[in-house]
């Protein structure tokens, strides 16, 4: 871990360290674009190939896809607990979506023209499914269970497989429950590559959904204008920041929530309270002890755990803009001062009893969020994503009377003759 303090000489460079742009390496981008171009020029035969490279499994086309037999059998296989848990996400996901899907409406405009925007759900969506280092089970009820509440007739997911060429059964019977319509036991770039171009097996989507590594995040931002994508979600990041009010024990256990994901996820700590800070740094000490997942935390803690003494509040909001953290936990006690300075994280949780735990799996929102700094100009997914808006105008003869001297005045220095006479000529 690494421990800042702004008294230090190295203050000002760590802190303006935190100030990042989201920008994937030359070596993913260049892996990407040449898994891009093995898909789009061979189709299914570079995606299997690409399967048994990456992901060690040796498919045929026709095993890619998860047959719906398979989907309904993993759910009704389930243990109850597990049903019952997601069912309780799917319920909070699906009403949080319905409140934010937007509605049709119209005005009218000074010369009396009706104009308004009408959404539909995009036809047939995409939605990535992390499965490489854990079976992202929630994930599925992240992603799908919202395109489902919008309303989406064709969800295709594709979803890494194992060695072995099987999906785990619980992510199976969370896909099914949220509503995947297709599934597909493929991963990684490949993945986004078949669902942005196509292939034999695949047919291409219009949008593309969900988190991923580098690679995933990397081939959606290459697709992006052949598809839409939601945004750019890669590895899982908090920031936390606390005043004295804030309890060492909960801090610690939320950086250790974080750094469990393993290789590439981050987590920091800025406080402006000093004890809280030694603290904190004791309780990662005490409770990563006696985890299990140890191989994926002491990379995390070594490299990419960070703790900030900042001289206030005000300045650890500012940092927190600038770092723009998937996720942000607050605690503070001048909530209504520091909250509304806090413009560019993903999530906020606002507390000490707001475990990011629970906005992962449960609390509503989508957990796919913007990583990497890309909070700065992304949104995470929000239902009425997966709806296509479209304008409406609509005038009659008064309206259009009324639009033509606006019309024939910019027309005339456009130098666009045919525009004017396309209002005029309606006998205004
Ligand atoms: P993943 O499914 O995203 O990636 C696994 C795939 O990556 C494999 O199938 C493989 O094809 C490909 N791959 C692996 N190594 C490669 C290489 N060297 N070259 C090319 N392709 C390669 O699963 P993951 O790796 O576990 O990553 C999931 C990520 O998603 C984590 O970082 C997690 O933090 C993040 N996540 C983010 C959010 C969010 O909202 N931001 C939500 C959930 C998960």
């Amino acid at each position: 871990m690494k421990i800042i303090r702004h008294t230090d000489p190295g203050y000002p460079a760590a802190a303006s360290a935190l100030n990042r742009r989201a920008e994937a390496s030359d070596a993913v981008r260049e892996v990407v674009s040449g898994v891009i171009k093995a898909v789009r020029e061979r189709g299914d035969a570079a995606v299997l190939e690409l399967v048994e490279k990456f992901d060690g499994a040796k498919l045929t086309p026709a095993q890619m896809r998860v047959p719906q037999a398979e989907l309904d059998a993993a759910w009704d296989a389930a243990d109850a607990t597990l049903k019952s848990a997601l069912q309780a996400s799917q319920r909070n996901v699906a009403a949080f979506a319905q409140r934010s899907l937007r509605q049709e409406w119209s005005f009218k405009n000074e010369q009396g023209a009706t104009v308004g925007e009408v959404y539909h759900p995009f036809e047939r969506v995409g939605c990535y499914v992390p499965g490489g280092t854990a079976p992202l089970v929630s994930t599925s009820i992240m992603t799908v269970a919202i395109a489902a509440a919008a309303g989406v007739p064709e969800i295709v997911v594709c979803t890494p497989c194992g060695r072995d060429g099987t999906v785990n059964p619980g992510l199976l019977a969370a896909l099914k429950l949220a509503g995947a319509t297709e599934v597909y036991k493929i991963g990684g770039s490949q993945a986004i590559a078949a669902l942005a171009f196509g292939t034999e097996t695949i047919r291409p989507v219009t949008k593309i959904f969900g988190p991923g590594n580098s690679y995933v995040v990397e081939a959606k931002r290459q697709a992006f204008g052949v598809v839409s994508i939601d945004l750019l979600p890669g590895p899982s990041e908090v920031l936390i920041l606390a005043d004295k009010s804030g309890n060492p024990a909960f801090i610690a256990a939320d950086i250790l929530a974080q750094a469990e994901h393993g290789k590439d996820s981050m987590a920091g700590f800025l406080t402006d309270d000093a004890a809280l800070l030694d603290a904190v740094v004791a309780q990662v000490a005490e409770q990563s002890a006696t985890l299990s997942r140890q191989a994926q935390l002491t990379p995390v803690l070594e490299k990419g755990v960070f703790l900030m003494l900042v001289p206030s509040m005000e300045e650890g909001a500012r940092l927190a803009n600038d770092f723009a953290p998937e996720h942000l936990t607050l605690i503070t006690t001048r909530e209504q001062d520091i909250l509304p300075l806090i413009r560019t994280a993903g999530a906020i949780f606002l507390g000490n009893y707001s475990p990011v735990a629970v906005g992962d799996f449960l609390a509503g929102p989508s957990h796919t969020l913007p990583t990497g700094g890309s909070g700065k100009s992304f949104p995470g997914i929000t239902a009425d994503m997966f709806q296509r808006r479209t304008s409406i105008i609509r005038l009659d003869r008064e309206s259009c009377a009324r639009s033509e001297p606006v019309v024939s005045a910019i027309s005339a220095v456009e130098g666009l003759d045919a525009h004017a006479r396309s209002v005029f000529i309606r006998g205004v």
